[in-house]
């Protein structure tokens, strides 16, 4: 897909705040840091149209992007932070929980984990959350770069095996390095296969 247009729509702090839903919708979430607005970035071929929250937990708003003026690209905050109240972690739950499971536009979830790291506790609680909750989703895993490819090849391995302990379908699978612009295309292919506009 020739990305022509890429145009920051909106923030909005609740779902019923977001675009009206007449688009394809397609949403990028991860912990903070996963390296989600540099693959944005890279997948647009724009130097900042996704911002880096810098200060984890901060941003808590759904950042909506049009696209080639035929679909939104949906910039989710991060999850998972330390350092935030229960009840801040509680608001943003109920957040990205209502969006993803009424925006009924959505045609499908991309969820970031970082290729480095072994299979996280809270990445693993997330994606199950999806299966369970029929959510139409893929994994992406970022930085590859960063690893040599038999390590980052070990460590999808390993995700895999984790996931086929409650799945048998496993969703499809990404590997990704915003710094070398690898696994964009591959990622951009599925959104145009799927988007009916
Ligand atoms: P976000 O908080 O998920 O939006 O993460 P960012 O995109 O801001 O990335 C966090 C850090 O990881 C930054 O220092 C990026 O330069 C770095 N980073 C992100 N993607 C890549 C990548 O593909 N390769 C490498 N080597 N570094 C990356």
């Amino acid at each position: 897909m020739v990305i022509k247009t890429a145009d920051f729509v909106k923030s909005s702090g609740k779902w019923q705040e977001c675009p009206e839903p007449n688009l394809p919708e397609y949403a990028f979430i991860g912990r903070s840091n996963v390296g989600k607005s540099s693959l944005i970035n890279a997948m647009m071929n724009r130097k900042d149209l996704a911002k880096t929250s810098g200060t984890p937990g901060k941003t808590q708003l759904i950042n909506h992007f049009l696209i080639n003026e035929n679909w939104y690209l949906t910039d989710l905050p991060g999850y998972g932070y330390a350092k935030v109240s229960k009840v801040q972690r509680r608001d943003f739950e109920k957040l990205i929980n209502n969006y993803i499971l009424n925006r009924n536009n959505l045609v499908n979830l991309f969820v970031l984990v970082d290729s480095r790291h072994s299979p996280q506790k809270i990445d693993l609680e997330f994606i199950e959350w999806c299966g369970e909750s029929g959510v139409p989703f893929s994994i992406v895993f970022t930085k590859a770069d960063k690893l040599k490819p038999n390590i980052a090849i070990k460590n999808v391995e390993d995700y895999k095996i984790e996931l086929h302990k409650t799945w048998e379908d496993l969703p499809e699978l990404y590997i990704t390095s915003a710094e070398k612009k690898a696994g964009c295309n591959e990622i951009l292919n599925f959104i145009q296969t799927t988007n009916e506009f």
